[in-house]
């Protein structure tokens, strides 16, 4: 039988365990701050700027919210983060990506001192993740690697495939899975035979962003299916890159969508704010 992996129910279980772990933090007088810059006003940044502040709340972290013009300049933008970085109560920055066309986003992300850059994106973190030295993770791949610990899925020796190259899914998570002794493939759009080395996976993680692309045939019988993707389809309703409905009778398990990889990606922004501590 198909297992369903329930990123909603792991995650709360992340959650209430960083709920615990700040309150002892609170009792030996040290409070978490995390500082949410949000540039103009697009829904959906809204929507997760919203969880990220809610999922502060339930935690017991203190959240600064700045919400900004569109049309604010990416030097006052620069100047904002400068003064956060200075600020000794604020643990971790996170700007909610996009931003408006006019801000240079690699320039904004290089500007968040590395050690209060709970999204793990800053160049100095990424490389620190390649070196297996201590540093913040992105947050989606490392709640992939929670999901497939927590579920009882042995990394070790296993063939493990990414489709999707990204800076911020695919690569961070071939560094992951490595760092867990996997054997580690990444695939991307200009990969030939995709669907072979697909089968080869015991695990394959999907971060393509292309709605349902990934069916039967891509997949081994008995894989564990990660779908990273996140679609409106046509009737409104979500889905992820993988077809789920073709692909979960034939695998050992599977996380839907939602309720997969989306949940793990706010839960692990909270956990690399409460590590925030160690690393300051
Ligand atoms: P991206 O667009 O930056 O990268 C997509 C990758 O897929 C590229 O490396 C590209 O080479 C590869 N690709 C494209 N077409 C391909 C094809 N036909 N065959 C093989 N590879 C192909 O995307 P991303 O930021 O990594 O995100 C991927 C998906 O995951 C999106 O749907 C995104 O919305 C979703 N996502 C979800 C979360 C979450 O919290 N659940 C977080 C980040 C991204």
């Amino acid at each position: 039988m198909t297992r369903i992996i329930d990123g909603k129910a792991i995650s709360a279980q992340i959650k209430e365990e960083l709920k615990v772990r700040v309150s002892e933090l609170k009792k030996e007088g040290k409070d978490i701050c995390l500082a949410v810059i949000q540039v103009g006003s697009d829904p959906a940044s809204s929507v997760y700027v919203n969880n990220k502040k809610r999922a502060c709340e339930f935690i017991g972290i203190r959240s600064l919210s700045y919400e900004l013009e569109e049309n604010t300049s990416e030097e006052k933008l620069l100047e904002m983060i400068h003064e956060l970085n200075d600020r000794a109560d604020v643990n971790g920055i996170l700007v909610q990506l996009p931003l408006p066309e006019h801000i240079n986003e690699d320039k904004i992300l290089k500007a968040i001192h590395p050690k209060k850059d709970v999204d793990g994106f800053h160049p100095q973190n990424v490389g620190a993740l390649c070196i297996g030295e201590l540093g913040f993770v992105s947050c989606t791949p490392a709640g992939i690697i929670q999901l497939l610990k927590r579920s009882g899925v042995e990394i070790e020796g296993k063939e493990c495939v990414i489709i999707g190259r990204s800076n911020i899914v695919g690569k961070p998570m071939a560094m992951l899975l490595l760092r867990e002794n996997g054997t580690v493939t990444v695939t991307h759009s200009r990969t030939r035979n995709l669907k072979e080395v697909c089968r080869r996976a015991d695990i394959l993680v999907v971060a393509i962003g292309k709605p349902k692309m990934i069916t039967k045939e891509y997949v081994k019988e008995g894989a564990v299916v990660i779908d990273v993707g996140i679609h409106r389809n046509e009737n409104n309703k979500l889905c992820g890159d993988v077809d789920y409905d073709d692909v979960a009778p034939i695998c050992s398990a599977i996380t839907p969508v939602p309720g997969g990889v989306g949940p793990m990606t706010i839960a692990m922004l909270m956990h690399n704010c409460v590590e925030s501590i160690k690393l300051q």
